[in-house]
């Protein structure tokens, strides 16, 4: 993946955010630090005063008593997006990031029996109820700062499917894939990726199978899916590396492997790219 390492320092006060960045790194000191990956599916962790107040979008973002906060861009990110940081004592500093797009890998299948596209009408209420209950897990904001540990894969093996890529059925585009897939037999021991909270663990799920989500803190969790056994259960706290599943092939997967998708809040965040941002200090 192209992945480039941005490490910067934002303007001191708004009425000077041209100058200022232009001389970034002239000697300014604002105390405020932003890296990661400025792309769609990319991670960002910064860090400033911990008693600043830090808003990206419209949503106020959680900072740890050390400073830290993290927020992502989705597959589908618009070009550019906004931070804005109060800092006691200061002026609000303000930073668009562009958001460079990113090229996903599109396959178009044609000519397959309808029942292979769509999903039939009466499990619609099941996918509905089983959706939002992912997406309530997700929308969690814990006061953990797991996503400091730099993260893990969860099982060792040939990655065989990237996040991004969309399937187009018939015509009809599928939802794209949110995660990255790695070939493994069923069985396989799954670790967390990082510590965390267990806020889901379903063994049934329509799509999804045996599913597992551990939040990470400050809206960041990781899915494990299609898994064959779930070794913990919702309100367990777990340690990076701890073994939390068995691998499967369960819902709708077509063959063995696990899934691993990784989410700041509702946005879909490539595990790749939270591996790598994760990884830098
Ligand atoms: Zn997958």
């Amino acid at each position: 993946m192209t992945f480039r390492r941005v490490l910067l320092t934002l303007a001191a006060a708004a009425f000077a955010a041209a100058s200022a960045f232009a001389a970034a790194g002239a000697g300014r000191d604002d105390g405020v630090t932003l890296h990661g990956d400025r792309q769609q599916g990319g991670l960002m962790i910064g860090r400033t005063d911990p008693q600043a107040v830090v808003t990206f979008g419209d949503r106020r973002l959680r900072v740890s008593p050390e400073g830290w906060f993290v927020f992502g861009f989705d597959r589908d990110a618009k070009p550019a997006a906004t931070l804005r940081i109060k800092r006691p004592g200061h002026a609000e500093s303000t930073e668009r990031i562009q958001v460079d797009k990113r090229d996903w890998e599109i396959q178009r299948i044609n000519g397959l029996p309808p029942s292979k596209v769509n999903p039939p009408p009466e499990v619609a209420a099941r996918i509905d109820r089983e959706y939002r209950e992912i997406q309530a897990a997700h929308s969690q904001d814990l006061d953990r700062a797991d996503f400091m540990e730099p993260l893990q894969w969860p099982v060792k093996g040939t990655v065989s499917g990237v996040f991004g890529s969309q399937r187009i059925l018939n015509g009809t585009p599928k939802q794209p894939h949110y995660g990255v897939d790695v070939a493994v037999p069923v069985g396989t021991q799954v670790h967390a990726p990082a510590g965390g909270i267990v806020t889901l663990a379903e063994r049934d799920l329509y799509f999804t199978g045996g599913t597992l989500i551990i939040d990470h803190g400050h809206g960041l969790s990781s899915i494990l899916v299609h898994l064959s056994k779930i070794e913990v259960k919702v309100g367990d706290e777990v340690k990076q590396g701890q073994v939390v599943a068995e691998s499967g092939m369960t819902g709708r997967a077509t063959g063995p492997h696990l899934h691993w998708g990784v989410y700041w809040f509702d946005t879909h965040i490539d595990p790749q790219s939270a591996m790598a941002v994760t990884a830098e200090r």
